[in-house]
C-alpha cells in the first residue's frame, strides 16, 4: 500500500497552498464580513488552471487526476471555505455534468470555457419541497416543437447569480416512467433565457463570501438539444455526480478542520495563564492531539474514496463514510478550536469564529449526514444474506 503522492499531485498541492496563504487567507475576514463574491481571486485561479483540474486538456482542462482536484479543494478550503465552496461547487456539480454526460458539442460549448476559468456553471437539483428526497423533483419540462417548456423553481443554488456565470443545469421531471415514477432529465440553461429568474443572494450563517441563490422558471423555453443524455438518465447522472462531490466536500472539510488546528496550535503556544502557554496543559494538548488524529482519518477517507474513483470502483459507500466522517469531525475541531481560544474565539477578528459559522453547512449540503447514514446503512443491509 503505497500513501505517497506523485509528483504532480505534490506539485498541484503545494500550488494551492501557496494560492491560499499568500492570496486567499488575507481577504478571508473581509469578504466574510462584506459578504463579497471573491471575483478577483476566482478569476486568479482561472489563470491558475484551478477550476478545470481533473478535466481533459482538449476541452481547456488541466487534465490532472480526481485526487490532485481533491487536495487542491483541501488547501483552497484551508484558506477560506468560501472560495473552496465556490470552486468545488464549479467543477463538481457545474462543469463535471458535462464532462460526464455530455456530447461533443456541449463538451465545447459549456465545458471548455468553464475548465479554462472564463465562466462559472451551477448545478440545480435542490428545491423548496425537494431537498433530501431529491426524486421528489416538481420542476416540469415538456417537450414542444423541439423545445422544453419549463415551469417550477430551485432552492439554495450555489454559483447561480454570479457575473460570471454561464447558466445552470438543473433536474426536471420530464414524464412518468413505466413503472409510474417520475422520469428525471438534466436541462441545460444558460444565463438569460426568457422566463429564467436568478433571485437575490440568501444571508447566510457561513460562507458568506460564496453565492447562493433561489431560481424560478415560468415559461422558460430551451432548445431541445440542451438536454445532458437522453431523457429519464438524469437521476443515475446526478447519484453519480453526488458521488464524486462528496468525496470533494470531505476534502473541503479536511481543509477547513485544518485550517482549525492551524489557528489552535498557534494561539496554544502564544497564550499564556497561571505563568505559562496554555499549550502546556494537558488538557489542551489532548484537544490538539484529538483534532490532529481526527483530520488525518478524515484525509484517509477522502483519500481511498478518490483512489477508488480513479480505480472506476463503485464507491458510493467510500464517499458517503469521508463526506459523513470529515464534516463531523470538522465540526468538532472547529468547536476545540473555539473553546482553546476561550473568549477570544467568540470574537470576529479571530479566524476561529467564522470557522465555527462556516463548518455547519457541511453536514447538510450535498447531502445531509442523515443521508450518508442512509446510504451507508442501505449498502450495508444489502451486503447481508436474508
Ligand atoms: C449554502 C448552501 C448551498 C447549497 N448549494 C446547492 C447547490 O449548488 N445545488 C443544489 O442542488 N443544492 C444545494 N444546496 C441544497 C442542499 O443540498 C440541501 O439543503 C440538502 O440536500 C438538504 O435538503 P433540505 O435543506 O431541503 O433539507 P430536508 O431534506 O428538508 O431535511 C431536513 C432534515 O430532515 C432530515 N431528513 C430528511 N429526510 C430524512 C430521512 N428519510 N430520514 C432521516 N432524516 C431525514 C435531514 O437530514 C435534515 O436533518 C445548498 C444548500 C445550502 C444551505
Amino acid at each position: 500500500m503505497d500513501f505517497s503522492l506523485n509528483e504532480e499531485q505534490t506539485a498541484i498541492r503545494q500550488t494551492c497552498r501557496d494560492f491560499a496563504e499568500q492570496e486567499i487567507k488575507p481577504r478571508a475576514e473581509e469578504m466574510d464580513a462584506q459578504g463579497a463574491f471573491p471575483y478577483q481571486l476566482v478569476r486568479q485561479m482561472g489563470e491558475l488552471g484551478l477550476l478545470g483540474l481533473p478535466f481533459p486538456e482538449e476541452y481547456g482542462g488541466a487534465g490532472a487526476d480526481f485526487l490532485s482536484y481533491c487536495l487542491a479543494i483541501e488547501e483552497i478550503s484551508r484558506g477560506d471555505v468560501s472560495v473552496g465552496i465556490t470552486m468545488e461547487a464549479h467543477t463538481s456539480l457545474g462543469a463535471t455534468p458535462f464532462s460526464l454526460f455530455g456530447s461533443q458539442q456541449q463538451k465545447e460549448q459549456y465545458l471548455t470555457p468553464l475548465a479554462r476559468g472564463e465562466q462559472l456553471w451551477a448545478f440545480g437539483l435542490t428545491e423548496p419541497e425537494a431537498g433530501s428526497d431529491s426524486g421528489g423533483t416538481q420542476t416540469r419540462a415538456i417537450l414542444q416543437d423541439g423545445c422544453w417548456h419549463i415551469n417550477g423553481s430551485k432552492a439554495f443554488i450555489t454559483n447561480a447569480g454570479t457575473d460570471m456565470t454561464g447558466g445552470v443545469t438543473i433536474t426536471a421531471v420530464t414524464g412518468l416512467r413505466s413503472d409510474g415514477r417520475k422520469e428525471i432529465t438534466n436541462l441545460i440553461v444558460p444565463k438569460g433565457t426568457t422566463g429564467y429568474a436568478i433571485g437575490r443572494p440568501y444571508k447566510k450563517m457561513g460562507w458568506k463570501a460564496s453565492d447562493t441563490r433561489p431560481l424560478s422558471f415560468e415559461d422558460c423555453v430551451i432548445p431541445e438539444a440542451n438536454m445532458l443524455g437522453r431523457p429519464g438518465e438524469g437521476f443515475k447522472q446526478f447519484m453519480q455526480i453526488l458521488d464524486a462531490g462528496r468525496v470533494a466536500i470531505a476534502a473541503l472539510s479536511v481543509g477547513l478542520a485544518q485550517a482549525c488546528l492551524d489557528e489552535a496550535l498557534k494561539y496554544a503556544q502564544q497564550r499564556k495563564q497561571f505563568g505559562m502557554p496554555i499549550g502546556q496543559f494537558q488538557a489542551i494538548q489532548f484537544k490538539l492531539a484529538d483534532m490532529d488524529m481526527e483530520i488525518e482519518l478524515a484525509r484517509l477517507a477522502y483519500f481511498k474514496a478518490a483512489w477508488m474513483n480513479m480505480q472506476g470502483r463503485p464507491y458510493s459507500r467510500e464517499a458517503s463514510i469521508a463526506k459523513l466522517y470529515a464534516s463531523e469531525a470538522a465540526k468538532r475541531a472547529a468547536d476545540q478550536a473555539v473553546q482553546i481560544h476561550g473568549g477570544y474565539g467568540f470574537m470576529d477578528e479571530y479566524p476561529v469564529s467564522r470557522y465555527w459559522r462556516s463548518v455547519k453547512i457541511n453536514e447538510i449540503g450535498e447531502g445531509t449526514s442523515e443521508v450518508q447514514r442512509m446510504v451507508i446503512a442501505k449498502m450495508l443491509l444489502a451486503t447481508q444474506p436474508q
